[in-house]
């Protein structure tokens, strides 16, 4: 059976891997297709699809949106978009410099703790345009100011925690509405993770095309549930590791893989959605 991974961060986000070190894991636990999925960043897809092309990956672009639905924190993810999107280049770009902003801020409140961490220091490590708590946290144990990371979260940077500030997302709604404007496929990510299977409906009727069913946190029980209710509302099923590369320890890309059939079934949604476009212009 060859299989796939379509959840994966790279250098260009919060993940540890470069482009072609991805290529690289990717060719070594032998999936035949991969995406990559950044947090608000498409700007590593370019390297990664030459890197993919050379080790005879299939490589599907892609990004993960930070979204809210009626208050609630969810991760979109984006397949095969057009990478020059001038719409989705151009909203990405805010929710980037949103980021950017909210470090400063975490970092100022790590100050008024009297822990002297500088927002330059966490930028020059973070080296990307979507910087997020991860990059603080790894800021903190470099500077010897924490020991690891999991402490950096604990006593800082979780949601409640003295350094943790919310960030401004994009409306669920609007995100697939985004993608779908640049060609691309809107699949909810890690369902089992963000609670909110109450917000399903409304996204189908957004337009939604898919549910990322098989993930490190989900369990059996977890997959064949959001399995159950893809096929109930007629969506796509997806799935992927959602390694950061070495950051939580052992890479994680490998550990889960998904039937390259369902990458077949995201190919044809694709056509069958440009298509219907095609025709509408018409
Ligand atoms: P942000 O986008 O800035 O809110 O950061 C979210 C990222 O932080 C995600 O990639 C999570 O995997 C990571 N994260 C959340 N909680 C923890 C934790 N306790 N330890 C390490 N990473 C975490
Ligand atoms: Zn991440
Ligand atoms: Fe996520
Ligand atoms: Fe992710």
């Amino acid at each position: 059976m060859s299989s796939a991974d379509l959840h994966l961060h790279s250098q260009f986000s919060d993940g540890t891997f470069a482009p072609e070190e991805i290529a690289a894991h990717a060719k070594r636990h032998d999936l035949r297709a991969i995406a990559l999925t950044d947090h608000d960043t498409v700007e590593g897809c370019e390297r990664t699809a030459a890197a993919c092309a050379a080790a005879s990956i299939e490589f599907i672009t892609g990004t993960e949106l930070t979204a809210e639905h009626n208050d609630h924190e969810l991760h979109i993810l984006a397949y095969l978009v057009d990478m020059q999107n001038p719409r989705l280049i151009a909203e990405i770009a805010k929710f980037q410099k949103v980021r950017q902003e909210r470090i400063r801020e975490m970092v100022t409140r790590i100050n008024e703790l009297n822990i002297p961490l500088k927002a330059e220091e966490v930028f020059a490590l973070a080296n990307c345009r979507s910087p997020g708590r991860p990059h603080v946290a790894r800021a903190m144990v470099k500077a010897k100011l924490c020991g690891t990371l999991d402490e950096a979260f604990e006593r800082f940077l979780k949601k409640g925690r003295p350094a943790w500030v919310p960030k401004a997302k994009m409306s669920a709604l609007e995100a697939i509405e985004l993608i779908h404007q640049a060609g691309g496929l809107a699949v909810m990510a890690h369902p089992g993770l963000n609670k909110t299977d109450e917000s399903i409906p409304d996204l189908v009727a957004a337009g939604l095309d898919g549910i990322e069913c098989f993930h490190t946190k989900h369990n059996a029980a977890t997959a064949e549930r959001y399995q159950k209710i893809a096929r109930e509302h007629g969506l796509l099923i997806t799935g992927g590791s959602d390694c950061h590369g070495l950051s939580k320890g052992k890479p994680l890309i490998g550990t889960v893989r998904l039937d390259y059939l369902h990458v077949e079934k995201l190919y044809a949604a694709k056509k069958a959605a440009d298509e219907k476009r095609e025709a509408a212009a018409k």
